[in-house]
């Protein structure tokens, strides 16, 4: 049974479409687009289409022509020079503003071939056909951006999907650590906005092994109701989107130390959460076991202490770097209670306790 979320936004309502077998709609949903659409364009991971690339090319619809058009795998697909080459292609292909773009792979690939559609003519149609679990996360929201040699997502626009079909059979190949990475993020939207889905992960999960099958499917679901919930009350991050940035200031910063790709990013934001929880407790008298709670990341095989091998110092450069930090302060969300975030301003010097502690700490997990 497929499942169904709406996704609201200002201007357009879109179905993210979620379950095994998925990919089969992808017809329908194409030909569904009230504006019929001329042509197809897929941009592909190209690791994605030697593991699943069939499966795609046998649903789209035969009734139009398709270009296929592949990337690197995963974030050096995020560059100038492959997005200049898409669109070169896409050029070619003779493309017009009401040709359809299909993204085809993470989150990586979704951000790419997003903001492709979004230059084309000043923006053309897509669908994202996500195989990543943290692309629950990415696919939904509009959010497309490449990545600059002086930031990441620095160049992007605000671009809406179509539709979403989520094939989660597709997640099945994932390796173990894209596994638990992108599960972070559903850890994250639970602790955000749904202490029940939290309590249910955690007696679910007792390694990354858990993270699969039914289980899975209703955490991705529950994943996209709350992003949207949140992107359907502030699209262009003006608010309360700030709160899907939860555990990613000092996860950022981790990610950033620790070198991209080393330490993957949901598994950065594993400690962030850590580190917001603490701060949380510390500024706020959260009421959380925070260390039981990082005692079971850890045994799910997160790498929790990555920060601890970072001088505090170093970890408050680049939160200060931050393109979301003012002045020496760092904005932070932080939670009420578990679906209770708020944002809020850290001076260096609560930071520095928190860090502290959070390094103490460390040793019990
Ligand atoms: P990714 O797209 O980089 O993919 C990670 C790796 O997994 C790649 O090597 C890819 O080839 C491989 N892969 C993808 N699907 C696979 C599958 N089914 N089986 C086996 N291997 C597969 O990583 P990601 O974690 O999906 O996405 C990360 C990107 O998402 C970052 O660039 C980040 O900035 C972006 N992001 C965007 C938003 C947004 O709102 N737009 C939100 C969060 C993250
Ligand atoms: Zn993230």
């Amino acid at each position: 049974m497929m499942n169904r979320v709406l996704v609201e936004t200002t201007h357009k309502t879109y179905p993210v479409i979620i379950g095994e077998g998925a990919v089969q709609e992808i017809s329908r949903v194409i030909l569904d687009i009230p504006k019929a659409p001329t042509r197809l364009f897929v941009i592909a991971d190209e690791a994605v289409y030697a593991l699943h690339g069939e499966a795609l090319r046998d649903a789209l619809p035969s009734s139009l022509a398709t270009d296929w058009h592949f990337v690197p795998a995963g974030e050096s697909a995020k560059s100038f020079s492959v997005f200049e080459q898409c669109l070169t292609a896409m050029l070619e292909a003779a493309l017009d503003r009401r040709s359809l773009v299909i993204a085809f792979g993470g989150g990586a690939c979704g951000d790419l071939a997003g903001f492709c559609a979004a230059s084309y003519m000043r923006g053309i149609p897509f669908i994202q056909v996500p195989t990543t679990i943290l692309a629950h996360d990415s696919a939904v929201g509009g959010k497309t951006a490449i990545n600059h040699p002086l930031g990441k997502n620095m160049i992007g626009a605000f671009h809406q999907p179509e539709a979403v079909v989520y094939d989660t059979a597709f997640l099945k190949s994932l390796s173990e650590k894209e596994t638990r990475s992108g599960f972070a993020e559903v850890i994250k939207h639970a602790l955000i906005a749904d202490p029940s889905l939290l309590e249910n992960i955690q007696q679910s999960v007792k390694s990354a092994e858990d993270i699969k099958g039914s289980f899975l499917e209703h955490c991705l679901q529950r994943g996209i109701e709350i992003k949207s919930a949140i992107v359907k009350e502030d699209e262009k991050e003006t608010g309360v989107r700030a709160f899907l940035n939860f555990g990613h200031t000092y996860g950022h910063a981790v990610e950033a130390l620790s070198g991209y790709g080393k330490t993957a990013h949901g598994e950065a934001v594993a400690c962030g959460m850590i580190f917001a929880l603490y701060a949380s407790q510390f500024k706020n008298d959260l009421s959380f076991d925070t260390s039981s709670f990082a005692a079971w990341l850890k045994r799910a095989g997160y790498p929790v202490k990555a920060g601890t091998v970072f001088s505090f110092e170093d970890i408050y450069a680049v939160m200060t770097r931050d393109k979301k930090a003012y002045g020496g302060t760092v904005r932070f969300v932080l939670l009420n209670e578990v679906g209770k975030p708020y944002v809020t301003e850290m001076t260096k010097e609560e930071l520095q306790h928190i860090d502290e502690h959070f390094r103490k700490e460390s040793d019990t997990w």
